[in-house]
């Protein structure tokens, strides 16, 4: 898609800022049991726009009914290769309304539209991933070692799945649940981050219009009270939650008391490690991708910075002006580099953060604000910042900021950089930068994390499993073995 192409907003018709939308129960889009609604807020301007629904417990049982029956009506046994092909058409329907799903994620939290156009597209070979895994899905067989029986496994769906969204990439992560969970022949009970509702709605016309059955797919907006009412729910058998640790533990608590299935995907505090034998040119580019994409908001940030103290003044001046040379901007322009951050809350918890990591002693060595720009007045924006005179203890160093702030720590030799960056409740992810193959295995064998990427930083690909090491989350996303967070398997035994 071309800037030209962009700078045309869809942003009228059936995506007119002031239209409401409604829940999505049982094929039918309606609203709220009681009428209540809310609106999302541009972090841009803080403008109001859209009306939705605000989903009563009620409402949150009519949708898990709805999933239930139609678990039980049909869609469970049906044909893998029509759950496939209805898969690949919502994939035709993603690609066409890219530009939709984008502008609609822009306006809920922010992020550049540069990033968020590309989730159409992204999301589509997804679905078409896990539509070709339907018609995989076997069990197993073998001669069996009791005599005279015949014994095999088949792979069956669990049943009602709940996915519970945060607010950063509202549809790729829920994609990374909806299509698996399909594909198995589960039913669904989505609830999208209160702060990003609508795209999560807009996909679920784009379901209706692919032709998924009723109540296969349903959706609940609303805060985590909806969230809370879906996980206590007795007919949801598994919840797919993405957000906070501190949610997330509280939901596998919770899911725990009634043996429901759990898979969490939750904060990070990642290690980008620079060693002197790296190329340092590419070093200064994937720590600048590693934690200011997204301003920062992303689980797999690289926020903590790690440098070997060989490495001189020279590499920290380059980084800085590269830093300083980011423009921060419009979401909508094409030309923006960072935006500004989702909502007002979360602005107020990351601006804290200056104030935290100076108390204990860090130096911001750029940034440390918020723009003076008259322009961003209205805006949640605040500057890429980096701080040195870090130690991992420090709260910047041990908390998830989820913002464009960055701790940099210095190590002498690989056995303190292993110790530095494995020293966090964390594991989601890791950079490794080194000319040094025998270096870069070392170090990919030693850090505990789910992703760990040398001589780059961020590419997630679906057909490899992500997921978080310790507080970070359990159980994997993407890639085939996902499917099995989303199905049971059965042995049988025949006697002849
Ligand atoms: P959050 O935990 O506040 O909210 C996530 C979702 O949970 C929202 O839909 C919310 O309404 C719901 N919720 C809140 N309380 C609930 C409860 N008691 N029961 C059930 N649902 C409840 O997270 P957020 O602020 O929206 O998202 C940011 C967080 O998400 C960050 O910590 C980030 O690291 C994490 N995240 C992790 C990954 C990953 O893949 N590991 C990816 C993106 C974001």
């Amino acid at each position: 898609m071309t800037d030209q192409d962009l700078a045309a907003s869809p942003w009228q018709g059936e995506l007119a800022p002031d239209r409401a939308y409604n829940l999505l129960i049982d094929g039918e889009f309606v609203g709220s049991e009681d009428g209540r609604t809310f609106q999302c807020e541009y972090p841009a301007t803080g403008e109001k726009w859209g009306s939705v629904p605000a989903a009563t417990t009620g409402d949150v049982d009519r949708a898990v009914q709805a999933a239930h029956r139609a678990f039980e009506g049909g869609w469970s046994t049906t044909r893998p290769g029509e759950r496939s092909k209805l898969l690949r058409r919502l994939a035709d329907l993603l690609v066409e309304d890219a530009r939709n799903l984008g502008y609609l994620q822009v306006h809920e939290n922010g992020k550049l539209l540069s990033e968020m156009i590309a989730t159409g597209d992204r999301m589509a070979e997804h679905a078409h991933f896990y539509a070709g895994l339907a018609e995989t899905m076997h069990g197993e067989s073998g001669r069996s070692n009791v005599p005279n029986t015949t014994s095999y496994s088949v792979r069956e769906p669990i049943g009602v799945c709940a996915a519970i969204t945060p607010w950063n990439s509202p549809l790729a992560l829920l994609g990374w649940k909806l299509f698996p969970a399909l594909a198995a022949g589960n039913t669904i009970v989505i609830k999208p981050s209160e702060v990003t509702p609508l795209s999560t709605l807009r996909l679920g016309e784009l379901c209706m219009k692919a032709g998924i059955p009723a109540g296969v797919v349903n959706i609940v907006t609303g805060d985590g009270a909806v969230g809370a009412a879906l996980v206590e729910h007795p007919l949801v058998e598994k919840i797919a939650f993405t957000g906070a640790t501190s949610t997330g533990l509280r939901i596998s608590q919770v899911a725990a008391a009634r043996n429901a299935r759990v898979t969490l995907e939750l904060g990070g505090k990642s290690p980008n490690i620079v060693f002197d034998d790296a190329d340092l040119d590419k070093a200064i580019d994937g720590i600048i991708a590693g934690i200011f994409s997204s301003t920062g908001q992303a689980c797999i940030s690289g926020s903590r910075i790690l440098v070997q103290d060989t490495i001189g003044p020279d590499f920290f001046a380059e980084l800085v002006r590269r830093v300083e040379a980011m423009r921060i901007g419009d979401p909508l322009d094409p030309r923006s580099q960072i935006a500004p951050l989702a909502c007002r809350p979360h602005f107020n918890k990351v601006v804290g953060f200056f104030d935290v990591a100076t108390a204990q002693g860090a130096t911001a060595i750029t940034g440390g604000g918020q723009p003076g720009d008259p322009a961003l007045a209205g805006g949640l924006y605040v500057q890429p910042t980096l701080f040195t005179g870090v130690e991992n203890h420090f709260r910047i160093a041990q908390e998830e900021v989820f913002g464009p702030i960055g701790a940099i720590l210095r190590f002498r030799d690989e056995d303190e950089a292993v110790r530095i960056a494995n020293d966090t409740e964390f594991g989601l992810a890791a950079g490794i930068w080194t000319e040094s193959v025998r270096r870069a295995h070392r170090m990919a064998a030693r850090i505990r994390a789910g992703s760990v990427w040398v001589n780059t930083y961020r590419p997630a690909e679906m057909a490899r499993p992500f997921g978080g090491y310790k507080k970070s989350g359990i159980g994997r996303e993407m890639g085939i073995h996902a499917l099995d967070h989303y199905t049971e398997e059965k042995s049988i035994y025949l006697a002849h």
